[in-house]
């Protein structure tokens, strides 16, 4: 009996924790504590020696079914779930990283995490190197005796340029160091990054995991050893997912393969469809075959997610329009939900930085960024069509 399950049924029947009710449905578990039998019972369960639960902030039965059942589809040994997406990171990088340590780190990141990183991790007096999401000899150049980790997300936001992990695998593993990377573009339904010898898959289950755009949440997944020392950390520091939101969070995992595969095909057929466009210059998305990067693609991913990104001829003048003639997609900066989004990354997720710090970036004041929701594909083309006023 060595059949492999399908990740398709995994997500479903991969982990439950079940009552004496016969409930079918996973249960939710709206406690903060739990009850010892006896003293001698509560003394066996604190010291380890007896398998129970305590308190919901260091464990809860719902929350460790969420936990289960993401770290089957990362194929990680275990998972640690966190309130949001930026709990998760923070986790995974101050459970493993002290002040004197040195953190190399794409420039390619969520706009909230390179906020992370320079506005709090660097006043901890963690060293920092920021370098290119694509180019492996400026990460081997920025290595240091102090090395701990190495962290980027793949494919970028919003320019969707992928990272080669195996590479970095390498590097990181050569000088003792641990490779974390943020997983929410892609989710566990497009990429996994363990099998490429990442240490640390992290996300934001608010994304594709939620799906509906309902709950924030978030979790780390890794080897039984490293998750262990997060979960001490997510634990004292209070970052704990609430059992509300992992049971939310446990119904969108039952539809996220079915869902992003869904979004995979429309965001290309989109993609696809832009680029005929007169009035758009360019189109970034990781699965166009023209992707430069194509054959990286094919190797990690097994898709090229729901986002992508496209400037508009004219500037921010034209994008601006674009996105108040657009009737179905709607404007906010979310994504992996089943609502299609729009957004102008020049004045909303990126408005911090300077204007030479995004052209460097390649983010210019025409393009705009769009995640493909679930909605009929032709009804999304026919809503761009009429928005670019063709
Ligand atoms: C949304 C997002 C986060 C943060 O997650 P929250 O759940 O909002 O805290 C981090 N990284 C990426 C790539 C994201 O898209």
């Amino acid at each position: 009996m060595t059949h492999q399950l399908h990740p398709q049924t995994l997500a479903i029947r991969g982990s439950k924790e079940q009552t004496a009710y016969n409930e079918h449905q996973q249960a939710l578990f709206l406690t903060s504590s739990f009850m010892f039998d006896s003293a001698a019972d509560g003394a066996a369960i604190f010291a380890k020696q007896k398998q129970g639960f305590t308190y919901s902030r260091t464990a809860n039965p719902t929350v460790t079914t969420f936990q289960k059942r993401i770290a089957q589809l990362e194929q990680a040994e275990e998972g640690i779930a966190t309130g949001t997406g930026m709990a998760a990171i923070q986790a995974a990088l101050l459970t493993f990283l002290s002040a004197g340590d040195h953190l190399i780190s794409s420039r390619s990141l969520f706009g909230t995490t390179a906020g992370f990183i320079t506005g709090h991790l660097m006043r901890f007096g963690i060293e920092v190197t920021f370098v290119s999401q694509t180019d492996v000899s400026e990460w081997e150049k920025a290595i240091r005796p102090n090395t701990k980790m190495l962290f980027l997300e793949t494919p970028s936001n919003p320019l969707c340029e992928v990272g080669d992990l195996e590479k970095l695998a390498e590097l990181a593993h050569k000088n003792n160091a641990l490779l974390a990377v943020d997983n929410a573009f892609c989710s566990p339904a497009v990429q996994q990054p363990l099998k490429f010898g990442v240490d640390l898959s992290v996300q934001s289950a608010t994304k594709a995991i939620d799906g509906q755009g309902r709950v924030l949440g978030g979790i780390v997944c890794g080897k039984a050893e490293l998750i262990q020392k997060i979960a001490l950390y997510v634990n004292s520091m209070g970052l704990s997912l609430s059992p509300f939101n992992a049971w939310i969070l446990l119904s969108g995992v039952e539809t996220m393969l079915l869902r992003v595969r869904e979004q995979n095909q429309a965001a290309l057929k989109i993609a696809q469809w832009l680029q005929k466009q007169q009035k758009i210059q360019k189109v970034y998305y990781s699965g166009l075959p023209e992707n430069p990067q194509v054959e990286l693609v094919k190797k990690q991913q097994s898709g090229g997610g729901a986002v992508l990104a496209f400037e508009v001829k004219g500037g921010q003048e034209a994008a601006w329009q674009l996105i108040d003639q657009v009737k179905i997609f709607s404007k906010t900066a979310n994504f992996g939900d089943v609502r299609s989004t729009i957004t102008h990354p020049w004045t909303t997720t990126h408005g911090r930085m300077s204007p030479e710090d995004k052209l460097a970036a390649g983010i210019t004041d025409g393009l705009l960024r769009i995640a493909i929701g679930l909605e009929y594909v032709d009804d999304l083309i026919w809503d761009l069509q009429q928005a670019l006023g063709e």
